[in-house]
């Protein structure tokens, strides 16, 4: 039995999660759930899972869910803030810890489970990018593992996590589905609504993921997740478009051969599989059937188009801070077009025009990573207010 608190149980990988660990309530117990401010779906989730703590987002929604939940003399401890979710993230009784927050706010309570040496289930991509080297560092030092749910490096993981000899892999290639826009010009993308920005082809996920989809942001940020996670050079790891998402990565060996995993685009999958490996459990996700998909199609990311998968690429390689940067001012950016004060083609602008002026720093510690955060993001709300984007 795996005893597991969810991190970011309310969004959209947490909820796939609670349904798979539904289908096998003999293998895992859910010791804590967390949310931010969806206290509606924490009570439903609380009453039908039991946990023994659940972690909000501040004191005024503790109060409201503990008052919820003793009406139904329902046992279950609120806890709130930062400090909840780094006690449920590395408390003794839990071994698997899925970090589902979503952006830099899941990096502490991530790192926490790092420290206690805890099964990590990795979707929170922004951690890795921001840490880097140090999550994985401190994870191998007190026995963890870390295990991707990314579905790409998830993919990569199942080609690749007994290979032993890393000068075999000649590259890896990320699958991207090119998001809603792979085919427009850069003139209309000038003039797409968040609506359109939104509406994902092939994944269910969260507003946050999904705009970072459409920039290409998102494979941006799974290049340096790659190149941390798998200690690989960024210069062997490749983005291809393919829209159709059901070829989930490659790794290309030295002798020529390609070995991918393939499966219906749907977290479900991955998340079963971080879940129970080495095993193997049901997902409740049909496999695909091939000879319905006969139209696999394959293309090249056009890096002028998407600009933020080459600013990414460059981050990566200054290295030091810059991945810390890229990070926090696409967050920045992000939240400006989701509330109508830039444009989406603004999003790479605002992105690049902060990479301009940044400078490296050695990152040593936590307390470095969240310096360089803070400060980017200071940085980021300033040129917001500047005639270029205001
Ligand atoms: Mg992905």
């Amino acid at each position: 039995m795996k005893t597991i608190s969810i991190l970011g149980s309310t969004g959209s990988i947490g909820c796939s999660a609670l349904e798979v660990i539904k289908l096998h309530p003999d293998k895992f117990d859910i010791f804590a759930l967390s949310g931010y401010e969806n206290i509606d779906l924490l009570f439903k989730q609380a009453m039908e899972f039991k946990p023994t703590y659940i972690v909000t987002k501040d004191e005024e929604s503790q109060i409201k869910l503990s008052g919820l939940l003793k009406e139904k003399n329902q046992g279950t401890e609120v806890l709130f803030g930062p400090e909840g979710y780094k006690f449920i993230a590395g408390h003794v009784k839990v071994s698997t810890v899925l970090a589902a927050i979503t952006g830099a706010a899941g990096l502490v309570s991530t790192m926490e489970a790092a420290v206690k040496g805890k099964r990590i289930l990795l979707a929170n991509k922004e951690s890795m990018v921001m840490a880097g080297n140090l999550l994985s560092e401190v994870s191998a030092e007190n026995n963890g593992i870390i295990i991707p749910v990314d579905s790409e490096h998830n993919a990569i993981f199942q080609v690749i996590h007994d290979q032993k000899n890393q000068n075999e892999i000649n590259k890896l290639i990320l699958t991207a589905s090119g998001g809603p826009f792979w085919n427009s010009s850069l003139v209309e993308l000038s003039n797409v609504s968040i609506t359109d920005a939104l509406k994902h082809p092939n994944w269910s996920m969260g507003r946050k993921v999904t705009i970072d989809s459409a920039t290409m942001m998102n494979k941006g940020l799974e290049v340096i997740e790659a190149a941390y996670l798998f200690k690989i050079d960024y210069k062997k790891i490749e983005v291809l478009i393919h829209p159709q998402s059901i070829i989930h990565s490659l790794v290309e060996f030295i002798d020529g051969s390609s070995l991918t995993q393939l499966g219906t685009p749907d977290m479900k999958v991955p998340i079963a599989y971080a879940l129970s490996f080495p095993e193997r459990i049901a997902s409740g996700v049909r496999g695909i059937d091939l000879s319905l998909s006969n139209d696999l199609q394959f293309e090249l990311p056009d890096l002028e188009k998407f600009r933020c998968l080459k600013l990414a690429y460059d981050c990566l390689e200054q290295g030091g801070s810059y991945p810390i940067e890229i990070n926090a001012t696409n967050e920045i950016a992000v939240d400006a077009f989701l509330s109508k004060k830039i444009k989406f083609t603004q999003i790479s602008e605002l992105i690049e025009t902060a990479l301009n002026e940044a400078k490296s720093s050695n990152i040593e510690s936590i307390e470095d990573i969240l310096e360089v955060d803070k400060q980017a993001r200071i940085k980021a709300r300033l040129l917001l207010k500047g005639s270029k984007f205001a």
